[in-house]
């Protein structure tokens, strides 16, 4: 491959900013290649070592033991291994609880709108029962998140989705134990927060990502996993040989398989063009903080112990973890506050984020706004003057068209799947919609086709809004720039579309 076809190409860039989170690199699995030169053909292809491509792996192999069968998979990675958004991330397992329900209920029903709602909350059982089940070492924690309205509109509409939530399903609303605050001084006594209006509070986890998704894939290994790194895959093909088969051409070779597994988010359009309308590469910042002396053991306040959603109105959030130590001993190790978002500084200019992957880029602003966010939002701060941030990196989320994933077989394309387009909120949505695909591929390599009992697994498991239909694949629908408030579309799209559904949406919505 030339270098100008390189650069033209949707493909990680080079030299990117270093995320706290690879300050760990997995010496095996960094560059790994796991057969020096690739096999002619395999079972399964996936595309992509981040958190999906790693719980597909996982899952594809738990799929094969249910099936008494041996299957050849081999996941190609286009740089080192998990080293886009999971390895850039918040670190934050947050459901979203009710904001947007009235929003995604106007458009889809009730029943649907709660469905998106359940399926992010079971996420953090999923992830709490792989990580005890595998005796993962990823600094799981459980916790609850704080979310944190300073706006009294942007509270108004979170307390009537809220209302109408628990309203229409008042047995799932208990079960999530969520628990709202009206008093700001109640709300500042609890959280350390100053200035916030009205909050919200039920369970949320945080972990290291690129720990689970690489032990992931040393599972996966030992089962049989082929990982080939530094492979990106520049097309897939109707193999002109073997009929029903596909060839998936990489700068080393091309591999002839039935299923390829396509778990690249932003970059899904490098090599799937019907994807350029449908999933964008979105650039967004985060950055690690040491907690200041007020904040750490033995002090008043002492350490952090929720995560945050700070909402400084709609479709402008910041998000924040308090890392719990490393290691087996719970608070003992490395604290640091991974803390996302800033987005007043370069929201208002496209290029610096719409359609663009230059995580080698810091976001303008970023580290102003991070060196002076804890002092301004914390009670009794007393960190240093740059705020005692540690690193501050960029990473590329891949925002789907209609801001929610990209879910099952390509239409035109049988055999050929993809996970994808998580709109910055893969964390809770990634373990349901991994297993799902995983085991309707499992289907199509048991039987030669999906067979109507999984594809109907496959529909319960998944909200709706997710599956990938003829419809969502076609559609020309792009709601990314008005979700932002951004863009000469924004009039447009909002004339043609529920305003409400995008109000809602923007504020799921997460740079
Ligand atoms: C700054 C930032 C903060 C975020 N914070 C949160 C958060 O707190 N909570 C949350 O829920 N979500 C958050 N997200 C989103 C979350 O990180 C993603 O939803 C999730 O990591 C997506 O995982 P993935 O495996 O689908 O994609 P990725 O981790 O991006 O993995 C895709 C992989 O595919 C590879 N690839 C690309 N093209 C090719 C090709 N042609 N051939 C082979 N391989 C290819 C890439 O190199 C990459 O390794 C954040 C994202 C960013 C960037």
């Amino acid at each position: 491959m030339s270098s100008s076809e390189n650069s033209d190409r949707l493909l990680p860039v080079k030299n990117r900013l270093e995320p706290f989170w690879l300050c760990e690199r997995d010496p095996v699995l960094q560059n790994a290649r796991t057969t020096p030169e690739l096999p002619r053909a395999v079972d399964v292809v996936v595309v992509g070592s981040g958190l999906t491509g790693a719980m597909i792996a996982y899952h594809l192999y738990l799929e094969a033991e249910k099936m008494g069968k041996r299957i050849n998979v081999i996941m190609l990675e286009a740089d080192e291994v998990c080293s886009g958004a999971t390895a850039r991330n918040g670190g934050h397992c947050k459901p979203i609880p009710f904001v947007g329900f009235r929003s995604e209920a106007a458009k889809h029903g009730q029943t649907i709108a709660n469905h998106l709602l359940t399926f992010e909350a079971a996420a953090l059982k999923q992830y709490a029962d792989l990580v005890t089940k595998e005796d993962i070492s990823c600094d799981m924690h459980v916790t609850r998140a704080f979310d944190i309205f300073f706006r009294e509109d942007d509270a108004a509409s979170g307390k009537k989705d809220y209302e109408a939530r628990k309203a229409a399903f008042p047995r799932d609303v208990a079960g999530q134990d969520i628990r709202t605050v009206h008093d700001p001084k109640e709300l500042e006594k609890l959280t350390g927060i100053k200035g916030g209006c009205y909050g919200a509070s039920y369970p949320a986890g945080h972990l290291w990502p690129y720990k689970l998704a690489t032990a992931l894939i040393h599972i996966a290994i030992g089962k049989g996993l082929n990982l080939q790194t530094h492979t990106p895959v520049l097309s897939i093909k109707e193999s002109t040989t073997q009929p029903g088969q596909w060839e998936v051409t990489t700068p080393r070779g091309s591999i002839t398989t039935g299923q390829v597994i396509v778990a690249s988010n932003a970059y899904t359009s490098g090599f799937l063009p019907e994807f350029k309308d449908l999933i964008f590469p979105v650039r967004g910042t985060a950055c690690s903080i040491t907690p200041a002396p007020s904040h750490s053991h033995g002090a008043l306040p002492g350490p952090i112990k929720y995560t945050y959603g700070f909402r400084h109105g709609p479709g402008e959030v910041d998000y924040m973890i308090p890392r719990q130590g490393r290691g087996r001993i719970p608070g003992v190790g490395d604290r640091s506050l991974i803390l996302g978002g800033a987005k007043g500084g370069f929201l208002n200019d496209l290029t610096q984020w719409y359609d663009n992957k230059r995580d080698d880029q810091y976001m303008p602003g970023a580290k102003e706004y991070f060196a002076g966010f804890m002092k301004k939002h914390f009670a009794d701060w007393n960190g240093d003057e740059k705020g005692n941030v540690d690193k501050v990196w960029s990473g590329v989320l891949g925002y789907s068209a209609d801001l929610l994933p990209y879910v099952g077989e390509v239409p035109d394309k049988p055999g050929v799947f993809v996970c994808a387009g998580f709109t910055g909120h893969g964390m809770p949505r990634i373990p349901g919609c991994s297993a799902a695909i995983s085991s309707l591929v499992a289907s199509r390599i048991q039987n030669g086709f999906i067979t109507a009992s999984a594809q109907k697994t496959f529909h319960d498991a998944l909200p709706q809004p997710y599956w990938l239909t003829g419809e969502r694949y076609t559609s020309k629908v792009n709601l990314i720039k008005a979700a932002m408030g951004q863009g000469d579309e924004t009039k447009g799209a909002l004339e043609n579309s529920d305003e409400a559904v995008l109000a809602g949406r923007a504020v799921r919505a997460k740079l």
